[in-house]
């Protein structure tokens, strides 16, 4: 049977039936339509104002490269301009192969990249490094918990270099519900509460983050890069098949199947959660090391680092936040004010390497 006609230009043949709608598009039309949304999910978000000068997260990875390639369509529009900011975990097998794509694109779209390496940026400390030192192997269940954080802090990192006024990654809608399910599975009421809506303002002198891609499923992302022929690098990080956001996937999965809108019902559902008084987390404060946001006397990058310096490696997520308290030191928040490159630490391979680790992951799959 022939394929229908474009439900949207009435000339060309369909490509593809839009996911959630069921919308018979032809790929020109798809594409224009996938850019709109965004566009207009940047522009009533009030997400990025005309004259930002833009990080983007860029791993390589198909949300990124989409990320990227979207924005720059529609930066004239929006009068921003783009800086593609790639952070190197030091991961070998993977981290290389991705980054090289970055390069390519960077090349290719005209774009300026910029790469910030753990290993500089945490004084030798590698992901490689850490999952020696937390597993006694190269494949430790808790390596996203890790480099969740430390991506976080390096991104912002490499935005200050390159003076961004804003941050965006590549997060989807599959993405933020995966999220949203693993902060209830973890019964994390504040992370919940930070979760929802589509970024953060800048808080604590961090600069502000939004995702564009919130509101767009990771199939429609896909076809997007298919029809606009993206080249993008499509291996999975060799860190990621244990970690936990693996379950809350396959849970959405079913869900989904069940009830095709539970990706967009649950990211919406974060975005109108409220907690009750007593269940507000207290309002975060400046870590005591390094002046970033903390709601403990150390932030997690700082708390992190000092327990992998120590051989002690451990980092709390959810309920029970022992873990950040009883690493860090005496003297409370706040006797900083700014970041400070003390965050840097000795090298890692002077460090005990025996300790484990038991928390579970914070990270989004190879995605900034
Ligand atoms: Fe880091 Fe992502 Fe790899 Fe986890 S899967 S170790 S968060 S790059």
């Amino acid at each position: 049977m022939p394929a229908p006609q474009c439900a949207s230009c009435h000339e060309a043949r369909a490509a593809l039936r839009r996911p959630r709608s069921g919308q018979a598009l032809c790929a020109t039309c798809f594409c224009t339509a996938f850019e709109a949304e965004v566009l207009h999910t940047v522009v009533a978000g009030r997400l990025l104002p005309p004259g930002a000068v833009v990080a983007v997260g860029a791993s390589g990875g198909k949300d990124s490269t989409v990320l990227a390639h979207v924005l720059r369509e529609l930066a004239p529009r929006l009068g921003i301009s783009l800086h593609l900011v790639a952070v190197d975990e030091g991961i070998g097998g993977y981290r290389d192969a991705a980054l090289a794509a970055v390069r390519r694109q960077a090349a290719r779209w005209e774009l300026p990249l910029t790469v910030v390496a753990y290993a500089e940026l945490f004084g030798g400390w590698t992901m490689d490094a850490v999952a020696r030192s937390t597993a006694g192997s190269g494949r430790s269940r808790s390596c996203c918990t890790f480099c969740g954080v430390l991506r976080r802090r390096a991104l912002e990192e490499g935005a200050r270099r390159v003076a961004a006024t804003h941050v965006v990654t590549g997060h989807n809608a599959d993405d933020m519900a995966e999220t949203v399910l693993m902060n209830f599975l973890r019964g994390d009421a504040g992370r919940l509460a930070r979760g929802g809506g589509l970024g953060s303002p800048g808080e604590g002198g961090a600069l502000p983050r939004c995702r564009p891609l919130q509101l767009a499923s990771q199939k429609e992302v896909v076809l997007y890069a298919h029809f606009r022929r993206l080249d993008y690098f499509s291996e999975e990080c060799v860190y990621a098949p244990e970690a936990f956001r693996g379950h809350a996937r396959e849970l959405l999965k079913l869900l989904e199947a069940a009830r095709p809108s539970a990706v967009l019902d649950l990211v919406h559902s974060a975005e109108r959660l409220a907690l009750a008084p007593a269940a507000r987390p207290p309002p975060p404060g400046a870590c005591s090391r390094c002046g970033a946001l903390a709601s403990r006397a150390l932030c997690q990058a700082c708390a992190l680092l000092d327990g992998l310096n120590r051989g002690r490696p451990r980092l709390a997520i959810g309920k029970g936040r022992r873990g950040l308290d009883e690493e860090g030191p005496p003297g409370g928040r706040g006797s900083h004010s700014r970041p400070d490159p003390r965050l840097r630490s000795p090298s890692p391979a002077s460090r005990d390497s025996s300790s484990p680790l038991g928390s579970d992951d914070v990270g989004v799959r190879g995605r900034l």
